[in-house]
């Protein structure tokens, strides 16, 4: 083969361009004047300030390069000028594969403090799904794919483990309450709520499902929990897999036809919400057609209509709340959770920036899962380490697993004196049980 022709692996990638090019992409991948206002927005180049590499316009321009070269007519004409090129071999590949996965978690902060509207995040997100399609990605990222395809969700639990999982956790709710309504119904049709979590719970923090079925049992919900289709992640998001994302999404949309609910509930997860709520159906090039909530607005309404009463002193040490990216900046989820974070705790203190302008845990786009980048990521995790550290707060609250994992490490990394709860936990906390 002439060393001037691209590898096979390379070749392809740019072939499968064009499939992800539409109105929206080409504006971002046009409009960028490389003002570099974006630079300030991103965690990873605010803490590696001798890297340009971390700037979010350079992580764009990885794309916009290959753009330029084979669809622009500015890359035709001039290409030195606008710096046309195009990934020539698997070291090329490999390079790209380190600035998608590991200098940005897609955390969209950039994209909301650019004049020109460019969304960085998800140009990022193309040149990540190019690559997986090549077979070019981390570890991590090979692996989640794999357990999701095989076994439906994201962390390859193992149907048999999941169903005893469960099983063991309403054995102990019927224990606790001596009361066989307080056990978990497992693929109970025509249920009011079918409940979907992240596979994270079941495998590494069960206490979430003991308190959302514990506040689902205080409020005498008709509610269920599926044997398959349960997963509410999606971890299609993060590997810029779009069929992966719709077979996903897909499994939840059966799960609801099958069982015949009339609400899908997801438990606190912002990548969840995100693509469940929004990113799911255009994956999956179809309809949103069954209703869908988070959690956080179950428990709020349960507490608004008496169906639920809460003692708000059980929860009174200093707490703060950490927006998820994928909540505020993505679906506008920012003050839900803090309606409810009022109505259960008493010393609730802000920390600043927060909302849509919050920093990302560094546990987002699925950074968890890609060990080479830990240290980079912890690095990049001062800026949060340092946004929590001022509020004084002993717990850190949030609305998405993602983020606890995300938060925890930090918070172990940088010795904070805090713990991370979800706000399931702060509802069950303050939980006035009739009879205890
Ligand atoms: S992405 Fe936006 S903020 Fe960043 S350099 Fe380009 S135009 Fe400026
Ligand atoms: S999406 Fe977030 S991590 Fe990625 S470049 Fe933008 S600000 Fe940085």
């Amino acid at each position: 083969m002439s060393s001037s022709m691209p590898s096979h692996k390379a070749q392809k990638m740019m072939e499968l361009l064009p499939q992800k090019l539409n109105r929206q992409v080409v504006g971002s991948l046009l409009a960028c004047v490389h003002c570099g206002m974006c630079h300030e927005s991103c965690h990873y180049a605010l803490t590696h300030p001798d890297d340009p590499r971390m700037t979010p316009s350079y992580k764009a321009d990885q794309l916009r390069k290959i753009f330029k070269a084979r669809h622009d007519w500015t890359g035709r004409v001039f290409p030195w000028w606008v710096k046309a090129t195009t990934p020539m071999t698997d070291e090329d590949l490999e390079k790209l594969k380190d600035i998608a996965f590991g200098t940005c978690t897609n955390c969209r902060r950039c994209t909301f403090n650019c004049p020109m509207g460019v969304d960085t995040a998800t140009l990022n997100r193309i040149m990540r799904g190019l690559l997986t399609r090549v077979g070019v990605m981390p570890e991590g990222v090979r692996v989640v794919s794999k357990d999701t395809w095989e076994l439906g969700n994201q962390m390859g639990v193992l149907k048999e483990d999941y169903i005893d999982t469960i099983e063991w956790l309403s054995e102990e709710l019927v224990d606790e309450f001596d009361d066989e309504r307080a056990a978990i119904p497992i693929d109970k049709e025509d249920a009011d709520i079918i409940y979907a979590i992240n596979p994270r719970e079941v495998k590494y923090d069960p206490r979430t499902i003991t308190n959302a079925a514990t506040i689902f049992y205080a409020a005498g919900a008709n509610w269920t929990m599926a044997s398959w289709g349960w997963d509410q992640t999606n971890f299609g998001l993060f590997s810029g897999d779009d069929e992966l994302g719709a077979a996903t999404w897909k499994h939840l949309q059966e799960t609801f036809k099958n069982l015949g609910g009339k609400r899908l509930v997801i438990s606190e997860c912002g990548h969840g919400l995100r693509s469940t709520r929004c990113e799911g159906p255009n994956w999956a090039k179809t309809d949103q057609d069954f209703i869908m909530e988070s959690a956080v607005i179950t428990m709020a309404r349960y507490i608004k209509e008496g169906k639920i009463k809460v003692d708000k002193n059980r929860n009174s040490q200093p707490v703060t709340f950490h927006d998820s990216c994928n909540n505020a900046r993505s679906c506008g989820f920012y003050e839900e959770p803090r309606e409810l974070l009022e109505m259960v705790t008493t010393d609730f203190r802000e920390m600043y920036p927060n909302r849509t302008e919050n920093y990302c845990c560094t546990g987002g786009g699925g950074a968890m899962s890609m060990a080479e980048y830990t240290p980079r990521r912890l690095k990049s995790a001062k800026i949060k380490a340092d946004q929590i550290r001022e509020t004084g707060a002993r717990v850190v609250v949030t609305s998405c697993h993602n983020c606890v994992d995300g938060l925890s490490d930090l918070i172990k990394h940088y010795k904070l004196d805090c713990e991370v709860k979800q706000l399931v936990d702060l509802v069950a906390e303050a939980l006035i049980l009739p009879g205890k």
